[in-house]
């Protein structure tokens, strides 16, 4: 151990000094022969140096292009490893000889690199595959060169101030683990399994695909991916050329501002192109991951910049990506506004990351700050990427396809858009363009939320709705598909419910006082959920949420709840946590975020965000199970529309074991997809169950039913003393009134007496999902139609992903808001950003209009340029 250390400590003085001799001597100006000189250190010195300089080789911009070439022709030919050597790597990794596992196997390599070399074979069953094979005594070299860099730092360390100030030290110890892990090709197929799944579906990238039962740590087999190697772009064919730099870039910036995962080093040598120009990635042995606030913070401060908000943009920065921010004083914050304007404005032309890394890091040097180690390794990529970008197309504009890129996952139209609707809805509405603008100085937003986030610009203003269509205040009709966010499965005003809400309203409209109707609507509820023979009224799905986790907690004697992540339970404190746009942590140990100013945080802290479907969410609910007074989940997220049943039946037998309430929100599910719910589809019974949405018929209406001795806790123990330490306090003034009792009970015996309204929304769901998708295949758009019954939603990506958290990402929220507008122009209501519902009084004549104006909105938003790159 020591004295391969010693020697290797001795090699790097003696290079170094030698590498610094070369560089003092005459002609050091010549920047060829600095590449050279110190192309020929790092051999020296070993795989930890070559992969440093594998980065810097393609940084043209530091090196100039004759550099930067000599570099790429050195690295395109390393040495491969003695053919002794590899039938021996090959035989002790996958435990037998090359000739008994492969059909054939070409012993030149197609590829040598630091690391590894690559090598074309077939298998037996007669694909052509690539085996990667690290080259023998790597591993041990790159250990002993990591041991002695890190010793030859602490000393410097030590010894030189102005290594203390740039923290070579603790960057090394960051970054250690990333390069020594390199030579684990476990760990690399890990990543590499992982950035495919990322890009399943995707046409325009590639990933090839492992062969897992092949595969060792020293070892691993993938497809043969045919095709144009990354610095040849020119061989493609000429229609092919045109868009291959922003594709390049494309695929790289949603590697890393989306999945949070991405390739470090995607130089021209790690990339292919395959025949029809799709960006084909290669060798994941070092890949960057971004945390999900991370990227959170990162998009944050992209949005500050493209907005010109630079003190903000600064703060942003700092906040999340400087070590030792905390020293920053208000001048440097300005001085950092400054370089960003100089980099984001004036040099916008000309985009250089590398340019806006090195002002931003000798600002902060001076500040005695750095940049954090997470974000130096994005910054590497991003140069390695951009370099690669100029070198497939050197006029390329990287600036406005930057501008672009992040553009299309903003919410917000670009202003032209904006003007062009604005334009197009005024000329079509202009009673509900004035009295939107009447109605901005008093009220908050003309619907009754500012759709936080995500607002609507030009919200509906409804005189009238019938069936499963809407009149606005200027006479325009639009087929609905927002189903008022729920409640109208029976369509807008139907007779039945009408005539209720009519005779209510007629007998006096009583509230706070028993009455019939009150009596009905609960005796229905608790028939639709058996097992839970109790309910309890109130006036929404929130207060339901309210009313249920007070009862759980009354119960258990417990303080904290557990939900899961991306599930929304309403707007209280409790609703909110990990809701819908702010996700934290590891996906599979989400940490609670608060997704509402005003949140309180002890609330927020104390509650465990557990991610629908995933098995480790068992163990977090064992792991402070003692604490927990209730799981509260949607059994059927809206966003997915797909119930799990093997994670509901986990659930219940776990909180069966810890003793701890489990309670289904089916607010939106209860008698939407089936009548009794979601838990009927999954049969799994909660101990509690929120309602809310339809069973008010139209009129504000929540409920808890549950199983009785938990919702009696909210019955007096007629002992006054007793109740207000052991019973659960529910009030409204509203809760059980009769008009509403009324809509809701006719609402629900209406679907119960005709079952098959159930089976005829889910073919209908499943008719119009189809018509949609065939549409947008048609128009060549990418688009993704989920939905069953009776729920949808369009979704302007290729990829579908599983966990919430990951469906906002990579989808194109400006298109999905502008199909609303231009859906709207062609007679079709869709909510701009929330899920559609389908009701009973949508006919297939109706789908197929739908359908028809989705057709022609796509087209004219592909002819907009809303999907070109
Ligand atoms: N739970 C779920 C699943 C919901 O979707 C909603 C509202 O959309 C709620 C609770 C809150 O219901 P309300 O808006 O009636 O308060």
């Amino acid at each position: 151990m020591v004295l391969p250390a010693a020697v290797e400590a001795v090699r790097t003085v003696c290079w170094t000094a030698a590498l610094l001799a070369g560089h003092l001597a005459p002609g050091r100006r010549d920047p060829r022969r600095a590449a050279a000189l110190l192309r020929r250190y790092l051999y020296r010195m070993g795989p930890l140096y070559l992969k440093a300089g594998q980065i810097l080789g393609t940084q043209s911009g530091l090196w100039g292009p004759g550099a930067a070439a000599e570099f790429r022709s050195f690295f395109a030919g390393l040495p491969p490893m003695a053919p002794a050597a590899l039938r021996r790597t090959l035989a002790r990794s996958l435990g037998a000889p090359a000739d008994r596992v492969f059909a054939s196997f070409d012993w030149t390599p197609v590829a040598a690199g630091t690391v590894a070399q690559v090598h074309r074979a077939t298998l037996p069953s007669g694909e052509a595959v690539a085996v990667k094979v690290v080259k023998e005594g790597v591993p041990e070299r790159l250990h002993a060169s990591a041991r002695v860099l890190g010793l030859l730092l602490h000393l410097a360390h030590l010894l030189v101030p102005a290594c203390r100030r740039f923290d070579l030290r603790g960057q090394f110890a960051e970054l250690r683990p990333a390069l020594l892990g390199q030579f684990d090709l476990r760990a690399e197929a890990r990543h590499q399994d992982r950035i495919r799944e990322n890009f399943a579906g995707n046409p325009r990238v590639g990933v090839p695909r492992l062969y897992p039962e092949h595969c060792t740590d020293r070892v691993l087999v993938m497809e043969f991916v045919d095709g144009v190697p990354g610095h040849e772009a020119d061989r493609l064919p000429a229609d092919r050329r045109p868009d291959l730099a922003a594709r390049v870039q494309e695929a790289f910036y949603c590697m890393a501002y989306f999945h949070g995962r991405f390739h470090v080093d995607p130089h021209p040598g790690n990339v292919v192109f395959g025949a029809g120009g799709e960006v084909v990635f290669l060798d994941f042995g070092l890949v960057g991951v971004l945390s999900e606030d991370d990227r959170w913070h990162l998009s944050a401060f992209y949005y500050a910049c493209v907005r010109g908000r630079w003190e903000l943009a600064a703060d942003r920065f700092t906040g999340a990506f400087v070590v030792g921010g905390d020293r920053l004083s208000a001048d440097c914050r300005t001085e950092l506004a400054d370089v960003l304007r100089h980099h984001f404005e004036d040099r916008s032309r000309r985009w250089s990351t590398m340019a806006f890394f090195r002002d931003a890091a000798m600002l902060l040097h001076r500040r005695g700050a750095r940049l954090s180690t997470r974000i130096t390794l994005l910054a590497l990529a991003l140069l390695t990427g951009e370099g690669f970008v100029y070198d497939v197309d050197p006029g390329f504009d990287l600036w406005t396809h930057n501008r672009r890129f992040t553009d299309r996952f903003s919410p917000y139209q670009s202003d032209a858009a904006r003007e062009t609707f604005r334009r197009e809805i005024e000329a079509r509405a202009p009673r509900a363009a004035a009295l939107r603008a009447a109605a901005a100085d008093t009220l908050v937003a003309p619907t009754h939320l500012d759709r936080f986030v995500l607002p609507s610009t030009f919200p509906l203003v409804v005189r009238s709705a019938a069936g499963a269509r809407l009149t606005d205040v200027d006479g325009n009709v639009y087929l609905d598909l927002s189903g008022g966010y729920g409640p109208h499965i029976l369509g807008y005003g139907h007779p039945v419910v009408r005539e209720a809400i009519h005779r209510a309203v007629a007998d006096g409209a009583v509230n706070a006082l028993g009455n019939p109707a009150e009596f009905a609507l609960a005796r229905l509820l608790a028939q639709a959920f058996p097992g839970q023979g109790r309910a309890l009224l109130c006036n929404s799905g929130t207060e339901a949420v309210l009313v249920a986790i007070r009862l759980a907690r009354a119960w258990t004697n417990r303080r904290r709840v557990a939900k899961c992540e991306g599930h929304y339970h309403g707007f209280s404190d409790h609703g909110q946590v990990s809701s819908w746009f702010r996700y934290s942590g590891d996906p599979h140990r989400p940490r609670a975020v608060a997704n509402s100013a005003g949140a309180d945080p002890r609330l927020v802290a104390d509650t465990v965000v557990l991610q629908y479907g995933d098995p480790a969410s068992f163990d977090r609910i064992a792991a402070c199970a003692a604490e927990l007074a209730c799981v509260i989940v949607e059994p059927m997220p809206a966003a997915l529309a797909e119930v799990d049943r093997g994670f509901l039946r986990r659930l219940r037998q776990e909180c069966d074991r810890h003793g701890i309430v489990l309670i289904f929100d089916e607010v939106v599910t209860g008698f939407r997809v089936d009548y009794g719910g979601a838990q009927r589809l999954a049969g799994v019974r909660p101990d509690l169950t929120c309602a809310g949405k339809i069973i008010g018929g139209g009129l504000p209406c929540g409920a808890v039913v549950g199983r009785p001795h938990l919702v009696d806790l909210a019955r007096t123990t007629h002992d006054p003393f007793l109740d207000v330490t052991a019973r659960a306090f529910v009030g409204g003034t509203m809760s059980g009134n009769s008009v509403t009792a009324a809509a809701g009970a006719a609402t629900l015996g209406h679907l119960r007496a005709h079952p098959e309204i159930y089976p005829a929304l889910a073919r209908r769901t499943d008719l119009l999902t189809g018509l949609l998708t065939g549409e947008a295949a048609a128009a060549g758009v990418p688009c993704r139609i989920t939905g069953s019954r009776s729920i949808f939603s369009v979704t302007f990506d290729h990829a579908s992903p599983r966990r919430i958290r990951d469906r906002l990402a990579g989808s194109h929220l400006q298109a999905s808001v502008a199909l609303a507008y231009y859906l709207r122009k062609h007679g079709v209501y869709l909510p701009e950003l929330h899920t559609a519902m389908l009701s009973a009084a949508h006919t297939e004549d109706d789908l197929a209009q739908v359908a028809g104006a989705f057709g022609k909105s796509v087209r004219e938003m592909a002819d907009a340029g809303f999907f070109a790159h």
